[in-house]
């Protein structure tokens, strides 16, 4: 009994408006902070080989806007529930944080606002791009990275996917997961992820067919690193590639039908 009062009481609070007063204060506060830098007119200073400041005027635009997401990045939380994730997120300390999270019941949290830069990425790299937090919104799916995604939350990714495509004219090719952009550190989203499925929806490339084989002289790195994948550990760069495009083995070995599919894959890029 006492143990139903207590989930009882647990549902109401998290469910009450006021429950995440505290970190919408925080936030809010944060917001304050980034309005005072960019209020900063004449804070920078630009030296020459000598050390000798330029002379640098200031002198006021009046045509600007915010600056707009162009990737979105797909995670799974590889934890085990929608509280744990909320609270990882609403602590400085663990200075990690995504613009949503999905339920497995199909529940969008938006956590962030998409003009602002999550820290969901980390230490990561497609193609040129190093800095994928400064133009990417990032979705974290609860997930443990162990069992399949739930239906519900795959349609709502897709929904979600759909606006934000619309909105900041995110190209096709830029839905990409977390282990794509950093292979020696990431795995997620899972081999269960469906890539295909939001191919077929319009986010992210998938190949037609697999049944040619690529020429004798196909370079397998110079593919994957045209693609986007950091090859500087080739290993986990095929790995990752295989994770995301093959999804039925992940050995960093490209055997004949992994050759198939990056050859049609690469053509795309
Ligand atoms: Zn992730």
């Amino acid at each position: 009994m006492i143990k139903y009062l207590l989930f009882c009481l647990v549902l109401f609070y998290s469910c009450s408006p006021n429950a995440y007063q505290k970190t919408q204060k925080i936030q809010n506060k944060k917001i304050d902070s980034l309005k005072n830098e960019l209020s900063i007119k004449t804070e920078i200073t630009i030296y020459d080989s000598l050390q000798q400041a330029l002379d640098v005027q200031y002198i006021p635009t009046v045509n600007f806007g915010l600056r707009k997401p162009n990737f979105v990045i797909i995670h799974h939380t590889a934890q085990d529930s929608v509280g744990q994730t909320i609270k990882t997120f609403s602590l400085s300390r663990t200075q990690v944080s995504a613009h949503y999270l999905i339920s497995q019941s199909g529940k969008i949290i938006h956590l962030l606002n998409n003009n602002l830069r999550a820290w969901h990425a980390g230490a990561a790299q497609w193609g040129n791009v190093t800095d994928i937090n400064s133009c990417s919104i990032g979705i974290e799916l609860d997930n443990n990275g162990l069992t399949p995604f739930a239906p519900k939350q795959i349609n709502s990714l897709l929904t979600l996917l759909k606006s934000l495509k619309i909105a900041y004219k995110i190209p096709t090719k830029n839905f990409i997961g977390h282990a794509d952009i950093a292979p020696m550190r990431k795995n997620d989203p899972s081999i269960f992820f469906p890539w295909k499925l939001l191919s077929d929806n319009g986010f992210g490339l998938w190949y037609d067919s697999a049944d040619v084989m690529p020429p004798t002289d196909f370079d397998f790195e110079n593919a994957l690193r045209r693609i986007g994948y950091d090859t500087s550990n080739l290993n986990a760069a095929i790995v990752a590639f295989k994770l995301h495009f093959v999804q039925i083995d992940v050995l960093p070995t490209l055997f004949n039908w992994d050759k198939c599919v990056l050859w049609n894959v690469y053509k795309k890029y």
